[in-house]
């Protein structure tokens, strides 16, 4: 946001109108010519004080729409503002029926990490599998934390096989390597299913996300570290 642009007029004219007329315009405060260098000082520093409340006020601001739409822990969106940005994408795709691949991504054995290395190797392990997340993802795709271990994706434009190509490699990504904590070596793998918007799946978000936590749940049973694409039956089994 820009900031604010602090006018004082200064002005020939005395008559009240033109003053009046002056503030009314937009001038924030004003000075008679001539003016006495100490007048001019004197409002300096009240419009520095307005100027610096301002920015506080837009700094502020600013903030508390970060901490309402992001996961703390990780800095990406979080489940609301994610939910908002489905919701969006879904109702464009859907009147230019394009496609849409909505994916839920779930850590593999996560409860095991803190187990073994403790709540901090595990949140390190998060962080960390984000950020290997984020690099494999285009600027347009959108990641968020669902809760816990788990995580929404958002693919918009991509059909079934384009969005299997980009899971895929968003998996291959995250398990690339263990995560050093301390002195620990900690292996790190997700499991994800897929789900794409049209006339397979609708454009129900409701049903695309029961989906793809369906399709998890068989990544799970196939042994996990995989993408599974849902099929249709899935949006319907409970
Ligand atoms: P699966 O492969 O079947 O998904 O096994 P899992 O162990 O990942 O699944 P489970 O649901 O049993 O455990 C999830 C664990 O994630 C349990 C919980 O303590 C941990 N967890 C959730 N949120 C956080 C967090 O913010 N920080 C840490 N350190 N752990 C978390
Ligand atoms: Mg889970
Ligand atoms: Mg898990």
């Amino acid at each position: 946001p820009e900031p604010y642009l602090y006018v004082i007029m200064l002005t020939g004219k005395d008559r009240k109108e033109d003053v009046l007329e002056g503030l009314s315009a937009g001038a924030d405060d004003y000075l008679t010519k001539p003016f006495d260098p100490r007048d001019l000082a004197a409002r300096l520093r009240t419009a520095k004080r307005i100027v610096d409340l301002q920015a506080d006020l837009i700094a502020a601001r600013e903030a508390l729409r970060v901490q309402a739409t992001h996961d703390p822990l990780t800095e990406i969106w979080n489940r609301g503002a994610l939910l908002e940005v489905l919701g969006r994408e879904l109702v464009r795709a859907k009147r230019a029926q394009i496609p849409l691949c909505l994916g839920i991504i779930d850590l593999d054995n996560f409860k095991a990490v803190n187990d073994a290395h403790g709540h901090q190797a595990g949140d390190a392990v998060l962080r960390e599998a984000v950020a290997r997340m984020k690099h494999s993802l285009r600027a347009y795709d959108a990641l968020g934390r669902w809760g816990g271990e788990e995580f929404l994706l958002v693919f918009p434009e991509c059909d079934a096989a384009a969005g299997r190509v980009a899971a895929e490699r968003m998996r291959a990504r995250v398990a690339d390597g263990p995560v050093r904590f301390g002195d620990a070596d900690i292996k790190v793998t997700c499991s994800v299913g897929l789900a794409d918007a049209g006339l397979e799946l609708g454009w129900d978000s409701d049903l695309l996300l029961s989906a793809a936590d369906k399709a998890v749940y068989r990544a799970k049973l196939a042994g996990r570290n995989r993408v599974i694409v849902a099929e249709k039956a899935d949006a319907h089994k409970r």
